[in-house]
């Protein structure tokens, strides 16, 4: 034990269940791959009005939760606490929307940094995987994404994933319910914060988990009440994409997003077996945030899902990976110049393609093979002063406990056409 351990709000990702950790990152970002996305990597550091412009001033995000920092140069940075802004940034950056077709299609995968008070599923430093289609303002996008989306939990095996999905609005009808909400909300009983966020970000107050203020918005008025034309037509045509994808939806009038971007359709994957922290992942249609940070209009969909409770909901239902062997073949080497053979083969197989690992550190026979139990591995490769005299080695299986001599130059033929 070192007289440190890891920040409040944040833990290892450790060995075994790392293994879990990055077959789920995999898995949520294998749909995107093959659906002409390109992986985009960007600092995990911006400046700070990238996300007070681009997330919002009005959000938790950006007035409670955002780590900033003062550089020695004089720069204001923040350590990201989302993905869609930096990545939007990037694309303007490297004018990727003018270079060829739009969308520009994008995925990343990182970790993320909100200063929120911790609890089960909620860190400090968290990971997503997440993606855009920037520049297109076409229903079949958001439906592309979702569809993906929900593709990606339905490989992991995880059942209980339930998608919840609205419409925001747009620049035409948004202004006209943010009156008629602001109105409503006023007239309520609350604390002074959420009054001042009826000013700035009306909706936002819909999103308010609190029960006492969930009481009274029973009666609020509800976007859809007021979507005009354009907007009410681009939600059905998503929802039948959707429905057609034979993915099942909620209608969720009441659903908005933390975030101050959003427009149209939101949408959300909620998990039961998640106590409070029931969102596994959510996104949405932001069409004027490349305007907010300075860029040309691009109207564009992302959605970003969170690898840590994906894991958490697997756990919940408790689905098992088909995680592969991390090895495959364990030698245990007996004498110095076995030691030698030995570490050569072992190079030989690995670079054959097969998992392979070794016994170190002059260990006993029994010592030796406890750990090739340990290791998972399928095959034992055995070898002592005697085999090597033989120009042989032992290979045992280790789930049905066969063992046989096999010729030391024929030892990685036989392994690689062994494990297929
Ligand atoms: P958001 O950007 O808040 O919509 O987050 C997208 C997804 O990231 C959520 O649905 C969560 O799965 C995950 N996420 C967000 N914040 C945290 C956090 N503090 N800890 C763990 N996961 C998070």
């Amino acid at each position: 034990m070192s007289s440190f351990s890891a920040p409040k709000g944040t833990y290892d990702l450790i060995p075994p269940d790392s293994a879990a950790f990055l077959a789920v990152r995999e898995a949520l970002s294998a749909p995107l791959r093959r659906a002409g996305y390109g992986y985009v990597e960007t600092p995990g550091f911006e400046h700070v009005e990238l996300f007070s412009r681009g997330v919002g001033e009005s959000t938790d995000i950006v007035t409670k939760e955002m780590y900033t920092l003062t550089t020695k140069g004089g720069d204001r940075l923040a350590l990201r606490p989302e993905g869609t802004a930096s990545v939007l940034r990037a694309a303007l950056q490297a004018n990727l929307h003018r270079a060829g077709g739009l969308p520009v299609k994008l995925w990343y995968s990182g970790t993320y940094y909100r200063y929120e008070r911790p609890q089960a599923g909620r860190y400090r430093h968290f990971s997503q995987v997440g993606a855009e289609a920037i520049g297109v303002e076409d229903p079949a996008v958001d439906a592309e994404l979702i569809i993906l989306a929900a593709d990606a939990y339905r490989s992991l095996g995880l059942g209980g994933v339930r998608l919840l999905l609205n419409s925001l609005g747009d620049r035409a009808c948004r202004p006209g319910y943010r009156a008629v909400l602001q109105d409503f909300l006023r007239g309520l009983d609350l604390d002074e914060e959420t009054r001042a966020r009826i000013e700035i970000n009306p909706l936002r107050v819909l999103d308010d988990k609190r029960p006492e203020v969930q009481r009274q918005l029973a009666g609020a008025p509800m976007m859809r009440d007021h979507m005009c034309e354009a907007c009410k037509e681009y939600h059905e045509r998503v929802r039948e994409l959707v429905d057609a994808a034979g993915v099942a939806f909620t209608d969720d009038p009441r659903l908005v997003r933390g975030l101050d971007y959003y427009t149209r359709t939101t949408f959300e994957f909620v998990h039961d077996g998640l106590g409070a922290q029931s969102a596994v992942g959510g996104g949405g249609r932001y069409d004027g945030l490349s305007e907010m940070i300075g860029g040309p209009p691009l109207p564009s969909v992302g959605w970003a899902l969170g690898v840590d409770r994906t894991v958490l909901a697997l756990r919940a239902e408790g689905v098992d990976l088909d995680l592969p062997a991390a090895t495959d073949v364990f030698a245990v080497p007996l004498g110095e110049e076995a030691g030698r053979r030995v570490f050569a083969l072992v190079t030989e197989l690995r670079r054959a393609g097969v998992a392979a690992d070794l016994a170190y550190g002059g260990r006993s026979v029994k010592a030796a093979m406890r750990l090739a139990n340990r290791s998972g591995a399928r095959y034992a490769l055995v070898a002592g002063e005697r085999d090597l005299a033989a120009g042989v080695a032992q290979l045992k299986d280790l789930e049905s406990g066969e063992q046989e001599a096999v010729a030391l130059d024929a030892v990685v033929t036989e392994l690689t056409r062994r494990l297929g």
